[in-house]
């Protein structure tokens, strides 16, 4: 890992100006308001994708800090870094595998998913040849279309699976494709599914493998989908999955994202700022340049709608953003080199990640998840 993505590395060592600030506080509180929302119910933090742009290694050890007892990602390599950060609570890998795959989860003791009964054999078929059980939880698909099992053809993977010798069943699970929505007929259609999947434990009288389903949308909509245990990912991190869901947990954002004016100019009338030359004044007026870019997941898809807060007050982004860049338009007033920018965060005047979605035309996830890691980050 590079050194500036080391997140011991001080913000104030003037390698950049810019950098995250994540508030674990913030992460604490949330996950706390999960576990007494859902009870008994254990809470399985989802943290692929860096931790939502968060830090993986960082928020991994929070989360094992604060008691979770798994935690879940997409990707092998990034189950892979919290075992190498060194964190030994269990790991589920919910992305689909392939065969080539399978030592390197056995070898670092990870939960893999079993999407079909060819990958269920090959998984139990490698366990043998190198003398371990591997840990198993079986993927039903009813209604993502995306990975595991049909729920309409599940049988044959739960009976497959009970004649495997080398893997044990721990969980069995599916995914909602619209819980964010106030509409909730399709979650439920896929709730009722997946019960009916469940049910060949019962009729076998075999215990259950832990159940789940909830993402963090069904947390917050759909109390019946609990199960055993639940997978909220973006909730964690303080940003609701949708302006359309039931906001029936109280939880606050952990991220900001700041950075330092470092540029200072005068801009004349005909003018104009920035590639294309799409934008100018049409009077003399004060523009500071931000260090900040697409380059550093600052969306250029924001142009003409992006604003920040140069002490506590908000003025527009102007001309296209940059790839290490953007400009902003203080009008006449003042600003100097080395002034904070916040471009999410801020106290009285805020910015939020949903803002910068809604410029960007896009969803809080992929604002989160596309923070570049060249932005240093820093932990309270
Ligand atoms: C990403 C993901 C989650 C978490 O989703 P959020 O909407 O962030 O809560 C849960 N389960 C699976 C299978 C996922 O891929």
């Amino acid at each position: 890992m590079s050194k500036i993505n080391n997140p011991t590395i001080s913000v104030n060592s003037g390698l950049r100006p810019s950098y995250i600030h994540v508030n674990l506080d913030r992460i604490t509180d949330n996950f706390h308001a999960i576990r007494a929302k859902v009870g008994d119910t254990d809470v399985m933090p989802i943290i692929k994708a860096n931790a939502y742009g968060h830090g993986i290694e960082v928020i991994g050890k929070h989360m094992e800090k604060l008691g979770a007892k798994n935690l879940g990602v997409a990707f092998v390599e990034e189950a892979i870094l919290l075992r190498e950060a060194g964190i030994r609570i269990p790991i589920l890998v919910l992305g689909g595998i392939l065969g080539g795959q399978i030592p390197l989860y056995l070898h670092h003791d990870l939960t893999l998913t079993a999407s079909s009964i060819e990958k269920l054999e090959q998984i139990d078929k490698t366990a043998e040849e190198m003398g371990v059980i591997a840990k198993v939880h079986l993927k039903i698909d009813t209604g993502m279309e995306r990975i595991g099992m049909h729920y309409y053809s599940a049988e044959s993977l739960l009976e497959a699976s009970l004649k495997c010798k080398h893997l044990i069943v721990e969980g069995i699970f599916s995914h909602f494709a619209n819980a964010d929505v106030s509409d909730l007929s399709h979650a439920r259609l896929q709730l009722e599914r997946f019960n009916e999947v469940l049910s060949f434990y019962e009729k076998r009288s075999l215990p259950y493998p832990i159940r789940h389903i909830a993402n963090s949308a069904a947390v917050l909509q759909l109390p019946e989908s609990y199960f055993d245990m639940v997978r909220p990912g973006i909730m964690l991190f303080g940003v609701y999955p949708s302006n359309e869901v039931k906001k029936t947990i109280e939880i606050k954002p952990a991220l900001t994202w700041k950075s330092r004016v470092v540029f200072f100019k005068v801009v004349k009338p005909g003018h104009p700022v920035s590639y294309g030359s799409e934008w100018q004044s049409d009077k003399m007026v004060r523009v500071v340049t931000v260090p900040v870019g697409f380059g550093d997941g600052y969306f250029r898809s924001m142009t003409g709608k992006a604003e920040v807060l140069i002490n506590g007050k908000r003025y527009p982004v102007v001309g296209r953003i940059c790839m290490d860049q953007f400009m902003v338009n203080i009008d006449w007033d003042s600003a100097y080199n080395g002034d904070e920018v916040v471009l999410v965060g801020g106290d009285e005047e805020c910015i939020c990640v949903e803002d910068l979605a809604d410029w960007a035309g896009t969803t809080p996830y992929e604002i989160l998840t596309n923070i570049n890691t060249r932005v240093p980050r820093a932990y309270k």
